[in-house]
């Protein structure tokens, strides 16, 4: 099959220089052009991120010498999809444009995510939301994906509610700082320190799980029935978001059967061999101090989601720890990994 031609938005960012790494010789998608904002434009991608490529040991050789663009469709032609790591404050008019313009835009933005049309699509957890985007009003089609905290989250919860139903839940987060994008928090006020707010992150935390994991109903999507409380904290760690999760069930369940729940995960991704696919979904650590950023960012290449310290809760039923690494399982590599799929069941048109 024809590759797909595609532009990275805002590939001057946290979730921009994932997108350069994981699209590296991509089976599936050619990077043929690179968006940013208008003080970049005109520049080499290299010369841009001289001191600000901060995701492996070098910039990829394919993105080095190319021009950045500003982020418009008549600025990228020919591209059949959109990789989006804008700003939200600027997200919402651009990545519309793109859809106006026909092409599928895949978003890491909150603007469309609660939109009853737009998936929060997150490929293991939810593929069937993508009926509802042929309900979008538009030629090209818009798909987001979770916010980065509850990515994670989402995953772990997926096997409870099918086995077990869920009634609520409490989220306590510990947000590593490159999710604040770059250069982000002020070292003066995270070294060493916890911060206690995230600006409109428990909002999202308390709903967005309840619609990626809801139910397509005619032209819309609708949101699981059950209800969240979150504390958002920011802590001085580079990548991962480490998530302390306390859970009440609709049926009774014992340790083992969630265990079983968790390590029998897996989902379309896994059955297509999609490139990016974890080969396991969840890992489950057996130590009682686990899971921990520095040790277990990287499972399945980021892409694995790592749960620890399952045990009885006496409020609520069980209580977990939950780690995934933001700006790979969180943005770009949930983003990437959802292009695949729809790239791979032909929902998307390659010109
Ligand atoms: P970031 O590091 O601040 O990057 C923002 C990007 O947007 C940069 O490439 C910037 O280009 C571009 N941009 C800003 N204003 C623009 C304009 N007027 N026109 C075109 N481009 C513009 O942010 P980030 O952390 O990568 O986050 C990107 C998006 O993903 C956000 O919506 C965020 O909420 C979401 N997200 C982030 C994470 C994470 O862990 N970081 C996880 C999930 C979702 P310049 O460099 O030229 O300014």
């Amino acid at each position: 099959m024809k590759k797909a031609k595609v532009a990275v938005l805002g590939a001057t960012g946290s979730v921009g220089q994932r997108f350069i790494e994981l699209l590296e010789n991509h089976e599936f998608f050619e990077v043929t052009h690179l968006g940013a904002s208008e003080k970049s434009s005109g520049r080499k991608y290299s010369e841009v991120m001289n001191s600000r490529w901060k995701v492996s040991a070098d910039i990829p050789g394919y993105a080095k010498n190319m021009e950045i663009v500003n982020c418009s469709p008549e600025f990228t032609p020919g591209v059949d999809l959109v990789f989006s790591g804008l700003d939200s404050d600027v997200a919402g008019e651009i990545e519309m444009k793109y859809a106006q313009a026909g092409v599928m835009v895949i978003s890491n933005a909150k603007n469309y995510r609660m939109s009853p049309d737009v998936p929060i699509l997150s490929a293991e957890v939810n593929p069937e939301h993508l009926d509802v985007i042929q309900f979008q009003k538009t030629p090209g089609k818009i798909i987001t994906n979770s916010n980065c905290t509850i990515m994670g989250v989402t995953i772990s919860l997926k096997p409870l509610m099918d086995h077990f139903g869920l009634d609520s839940a409490v989220i306590v987060s510990m947000q590593a700082i490159s999710g604040a994008g770059y250069p982000g928090v002020p070292t003066m006020d995270i070294l060493g320190n916890v911060i206690p707010f995230i600006s409109g992150e428990e909002d999202k935390v308390e709903t967005e799980p309840q619609k990626c994991l809801g139910k397509v109903s005619g032209d819309k999507i609708e949101s699981a029935d059950f209800k969240i409380s979150a504390h958002c904290n920011r802590v001085p760690v580079l990548d991962g978001h480490t998530v302390n999760v306390s859970v009440k069930l609709k049926k009774k369940a014992t340790e083992s059967e969630i265990r079983k729940a968790w390590e029998d995960f897996s989902g379309e991704p896994q059955r297509l061999k999609l490139p990016l696919a974890p080969e396991k979904v969840i890992q489950y650590r057996e130590e009682r101090d686990r899971p921990q950023p520095r040790i277990d960012l990287n499972a399945g290449k980021g892409m694995t989601t790592t749960i620890g310290r399952l045990r009885p809760d006496p409020i609520f039923d069980y209580k977990y720890t939950v780690l995934s690494h933001n700006t790979v399982r969180g943005a770009a590599g949930a983003a990437v990994l959802n292009a695949e799929l729809i790239y791979k069941k032909g929902i998307l048109e390659v010109k």
